[in-house]
C-alpha cells in the first residue's frame, strides 16, 4: 500500500491561493511569537488569530453566498483614466493607495486582489502617484480629507509620508488626513519616532486595526500611549470576524482595552463578501444579537461605536436594516429611497467561536 504524505494546510493554501490570486502567508517575527503563544496555550491551531492569519481548511473549502473578489466595487471608484491609485467613494474624502504592500497578511483580507510585493516597482510610481492625486485634488475642491490605506502606509519611509502630506497640505481645501494601520499590531516598531514625529506634525489621525485585545502586547501598548502622550491622534476600526471576536465579551475586552491606552473606538465593520471569506463570515441575526448584547452590557461610550457594512453603494449601518430575507439569504438596507441587497450569511453554516477558545487566556 502506498501511503500518500498528509498534507498541511499551508501547503494546499499554496495551490489554492495562485489559482485565486488569494494572498500567501506572511508573518512578522513578533506576531509569530504571539501565534506561538496560543498554539502551546490552546495545544491545538484553533485559536483565533491563527484563524485570522493562517489558512485554515475550512477557509479553503467553504463557500458562502454572494462571494465576489471585489464585492465593494473598490475597482468602479477609481475616477476613469486614472492609474488606479486612489479611489474616490464619497464627495467629500478620496482613498489614496500609496503602497499595495503590508508588513504582514491577514487572511480575511478584503482587498487581497489589489495587494502585492514588489517595493522596488513601487518606489518608481510612488512619485507619479503622488502626482497624480495632486492634480486630481487641485481640480476637486468639494474633497477635504486624504485617507491613506493601502496596502500599509507605515510601509512608506517617514520621508515619502512627509512628502505626501507636505503638498496636499498646501492645497487650500485638504484640511485632514488619516491612515489606516495594522502594521504597529504586526510589529510594534514599525511606527518609528520618525514615522510619528511626520504623522503629528501634519496631524494625521492614525486608525489602527486590531482585531483582539491579545494583539495588544504590553510593547505595543507603551507604544501606543508613548505616542498619544506626544499628541497622536488614535483611533481603532477594525472587523467582526467569526471565529476570532464574534463574541460581545471580546469585543468588549478590546474596546476597554483601547480605551485604557487611549485609543479611541471608531468603527466595527461586517466582513465583505469576497472569495472565501465564509470562514469569518456572520449570519446576520447573530451580527444583532452580538450588538445587542454588548451595548446592554457596556459603559454608555462603546454605545455610540458604529457599526456597519461596506458595500458597492458606501457605508450601510445597522440602524438602516428593514429586512431579513431568510428564503434569498439576503439582508435588506435603506437608505433615503434605495432598498439595497447584501447577501446575508446562512445560519447553519455559521459556527459561533466558542467563548473559551476566543478568550483563552481569561
Ligand atoms: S493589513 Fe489590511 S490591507 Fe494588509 S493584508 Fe491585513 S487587512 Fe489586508
Amino acid at each position: 500500500m502506498i501511503c500518500q504524505p498528509v498534507r498541511s494546510p499551508e501547503s494546499t493554501y499554496e495551490e489554492l491561493r495562485i489559482q485565486k490570486h488569494l494572498l500567501p502567508v506572511k508573518l512578522t517575527a513578533h506576531y509569530e511569537s504571539i501565534l506561538d503563544q496560543e498554539k502551546s496555550a490552546l495545544g491545538t491551531l484553533s485559536g483565533p488569530l491563527y484563524r485570522a492569519m493562517m489558512p485554515t481548511m475550512e477557509k479553503m473549502t467553504l463557500v458562502g453566498p454572494g462571494e465576489h473578489p471585489d464585492f465593494v466595487s473598490d475597482r468602479s471608484q477609481m475616477p476613469k483614466g486614472s492609474s488606479g491609485c486612489f479611489l474616490h467613494k464619497y464627495a467629500d474624502r478620496v482613498l489614496f493607495l500609496p503602497t499595495h504592500r503590508c508588513l504582514a497578511h491577514c487572511m480575511y483580507c478584503f482587498r487581497q486582489d489589489l495587494l502585492e510585493q514588489e517595493k522596488s516597482k513601487e518606489e518608481q510610481i510612488l512619485q507619479k502617484n503622488i502626482q497624480e492625486l495632486e492634480n486630481y485634488l487641485l481640480a476637486h475642491p468639494e474633497v477635504h480629507e486624504v485617507i491613506l490605506s493601502g496596502g500599509d502606509p507605515l510601509m512608506l519611509s517617514p520621508k515619502a509620508l512627509d512628502e505626501i502630506f507636505s503638498r496636499y497640505t498646501r492645497i487650500p481645501h485638504i484640511s485632514r488626513f488619516r491612515i489606516h494601520t495594522r502594521a504597529p499590531i504586526f510589529d510594534p516598531r514599525a511606527l518609528t519616532e520618525n514615522h510619528l514625529k511626520v504623522l503629528i506634525q501634519h496631524k494625521v489621525r492614525i486608525i489602527l486595526h486590531c482585531i483582539h485585545p491579545y494583539e495588544l502586547v504590553p510593547e505595543l501598548c507603551e507604544k501606543l500611549m508613548a505616542a498619544q502622550r506626544q499628541g497622536a491622534k488614535l483611533y481603532n476600526h477594525f472587523p467582526l470576524l467569526r471565529g476570532v471576536n464574534d463574541h460581545p465579551l471580546v469585543l468588549f475586552k478590546l474596546l476597554e482595552q483601547c480605551d485604557q491606552i487611549g485609543v479611541r473606538p471608531l468603527s466595527v465593520y461586517f466582513p465583505e463578501p469576497v472569495l472565501h471569506s465564509a470562514v469569518y463570515r456572520i449570519a446576520f441575526k447573530r451580527i444583532q444579537k452580538i450588538v445587542s448584547e454588548l451595548q446592554q452590557n457596556s459603559p454608555s461610550w462603546i454605545h455610540g461605536l458604529r457599526f456597519c457594512q461596506d458595500t458597492p453603494y458606501g457605508k450601510l449601518q445597522l440602524h438602516e436594516v428593514v429586512k431579513l430575507d431568510a428564503e434569498k439569504c439576503l439582508v435588506i438596507y435603506q437608505r433615503k429611497q434605495q432598498l439595497i441587497e447584501v447577501p446575508d450569511f446562512p445560519e447553519h453554516l455559521d459556527r459561533p467561536g466558542e467563548l473559551e477558545n476566543l478568550l483563552w487566556k481569561n
